[in-house]
């Protein structure tokens, strides 16, 4: 859509956050403009920072400033379990409830054949490579109980069973259709206890 003026050009790039229609989108605009320019400009400046500055962790592909973030860099973490999320939302769930001292791999991002999203988006590879390091003993496919988060567990677990690779699987306390980020701290902690 053309863009006439710096407005709709704001509410257009508002319209980029998910789950922002245009409505929204214009609220949120009319809002910093009237009320909080201060806070629109904080905004755009902790925008252009952070894409400046965050990138992937080496090991664990979460966001971070440092090549190597600090929960793969801590040496009290059980190195030989190896936990695999959907987002880093989802891996900051695991670590509320405080129940899980191994180590994350972060998709970002889910198999999603509909959108286009296959192995090679989800780091599949380096996954692989991650978990055939010789220390990982476990790695627990926690990904969400969606249909997309059952076809990428499904499709990691086999991989991983083809390299000689032990799996387990959050168990059933989550509800199906779920997103960890969603669910109860205690039930997430039971799932990960019950794994099989
Ligand atoms: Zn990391």
């Amino acid at each position: 859509m053309a863009t006439s003026n710096s407005l709709d050009a704001l509410v257009q790039a508002l319209r980029r956050l998910p789950g922002v229609g245009v409505k929204s989108a214009a609220r949120m605009a009319f809002h910093l403009l009237q009320h909080d320019r201060e806070g629109a400009l904080a905004l755009s400046q902790a925008l252009a920072q952070a894409v400046g500055s965050m990138r992937h962790c080496e090991r664990c592909h979460t966001f971070c400033e440092a090549q190597v973030c600090e929960v793969c860099q801590d040496p009290e973490r059980d190195a030989t379990r190896l936990c695999v999320v959907e987002t880093p939302a989802d891996q900051s769930a695991l670590e509320r409830t405080g129940a899980f001292q191994g180590l994350y791999f972060v998709l970002m991002g889910r198999i999603s054949p509909l959108d286009g999203i296959g192995p090679k988006d989800i780091g599949l590879k380096k996954l692989l490579d991650r978990a055939s390091d010789g220390v990982v003993q476990e790695v627990i496919l926690a990904t969400n109980f969606t249909a997309e988060g059952e076809t990428t567990a499904h499709v990691i677990s086999e991989a991983l069973k083809a390299r000689g690779l032990r799996t387990t699987r959050l168990a059933r306390g989550v509800p199906v259709g779920s997103e960890l980020e969603y669910v109860d701290l205690g039930t997430i902690a039971h799932a990960l206890a019950d794994r099989r």
